[in-house]
């Protein structure tokens, strides 16, 4: 297992002293990003990865390369309304494995980090399964033991939903007095350590502060935020306070930032209330024929793009939120989530999963070490994935 870790952390950095520009660090690096939602759009618009979606979605195999993406994780998610969400999330596992299986020479599944340094070895696409909201275990360690076998590999203990056994930064901050308890309950705490015993990762995104606190201190191993931010750049319920990213420091985790404009920009929220204002009747009736309403509003932007592209933040602002991180904890606890084909609006300049290199040419314009660089855009995740799945 170590020389894994070394080939990957150590070997790579050492090709850079020959590969001087930013374009070859990014695509001699292991670029992992934790937070994908393509397999919902797999589901309500049929869109497979394989195609051409480009002006569609965020996402699709042929950018992924372009942008010089070699891991994703794919988000397993459904809301909290859905009567079999365990069935629901099998459904978008099986959209996973169908790419993966007609794609055989370009892509395959990783379950291991053995899997993943095949992967790299032979410049596959690395496709990994992260499952978000706990509601989609249904209660039954069972389910998370069949969802393990599957390949997901993290989870996001709640979406903005609650299931029994843990409360959501949602739920935390707006139901506060209603709530029948807040944080992990016991089953809650036993999921965590069961998790632990697969060898899933801990994801505390979405979750809220007391739930965090709880999943933190109940983890024997080493957790991550696969798509937040950071709460004193923007100040929003999904984002990460001092302390909250500190312990993830201590933990040895690491923050996986999310590139949607509401949790970058803090000014963000005001703006698209008013577009949203402006827009409403269109939005109402694409609802009432049945558009989920966070589709719906991600058409909306499509359709006026040159007026919500107005109040989009800069990618600067992006890279704002890693270096506080980094400031605070080190290089060694940030690393990518994008959110891609799960929100309507990110940074100038990232449109989809051909734009990672300008994450690379942003960091390296602020002085950004070839060694720290690689870690953020994979290593760090890769360690923790390394770490976790040791018994
Ligand atoms: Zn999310």
């Amino acid at each position: 297992m170590k020389k894994i870790i070394i080939c990957l952390i150590l070997i790579l950095p050492a090709a850079f002293s020959f590969a001087q520009s930013w374009k070859k660090l990014h695509y001699n690096a292991v670029l992992v990003d934790t937070h994908n939602d393509f397999p919902s759009l797999s589901i309500d618009e049929h869109f497979s990865f394989d195609q051409d979606l480009y002006g569609k979605a965020n996402s699709d195999l042929a950018r992924a390369k372009k942008g010089g993406l070699d891991v994703q994780l794919f988000s397993i998610w459904c809301d909290g309304d859905k009567q079999n969400p365990y069935a629901w999330a099998n459904r978008e596992i099986d959209s996973v494995y169908e790419w993966v299986s007609r794609n055989p020479s370009t892509m395959m599944m990783v379950y291991s980090p053995e899997d993943l340094q095949k992967a790299v070895n032979e410049k596959k696409f690395a496709a990994m399964l992260g499952m978000e909201g706990g509601h989609m275990i249904e209660n039954k360690l069972d389910n998370l033991d069949k969802l393990y076998a599957r390949g997901v590999r993290y989870m996001t203990l709640t979406w903005n939903n609650s299931p029994s056994w843990a409360t959501s930064a949602l739920d935390e901050t707006t139901k506060k007095d209603s709530l029948p308890h807040k944080g992990l309950t016991d089953f809650g705490k036993q999921i965590v350590k069961h998790m632990n015993d697969l060898g899933m990762i801990v994801d505390i995104s979405h979750v809220g502060e007391q739930t965090f606190w709880d999943a933190i201190n109940t983890s024997t191993k080493t957790v991550i935020a696969s798509h937040s931010c950071v709460y004193n750049l923007c100040p929003h319920r999904r984002n990460l306070k001092d302390d909250q990213i500190k312990a993830i420091g201590k933990n040895g985790g690491v923050i996986q930032l999310n590139f949607y404009s509401g949790f970058v920009d803090s000014t963000y929220e005001r703006k698209q209330a008013a577009f949203l204002k402006l827009h409403k009747s269109e939005l109402d009736s694409m609802v009432k024929t049945g558009a989920q309403p966070d589709l719906a509003v991600q058409v909306l932007y499509k359709q006026y793009k040159k007026e919500t592209d107005g109040f989009r933040p800069p990618l600067s602002l992006l890279i704002d939120h890693i270096d506080y991180i980094v400031k605070l904890i080190g290089a060694d606890h940030v690393g990518l989530g994008s959110d891609f084909d799960g929100c309507e609006s990110t940074p100038l300049g990232l449109d989809g999963v051909e734009d990672y290199p300008l994450i690379t040419k942003a960091l390296k314009q602020r002085g950004y070490s070839n060694e720290d660089i690689v870690k953020i855009l994979g290593g760090n995740f890769i360690r923790v994935f390394q770490e976790v799945q040791k018994h």
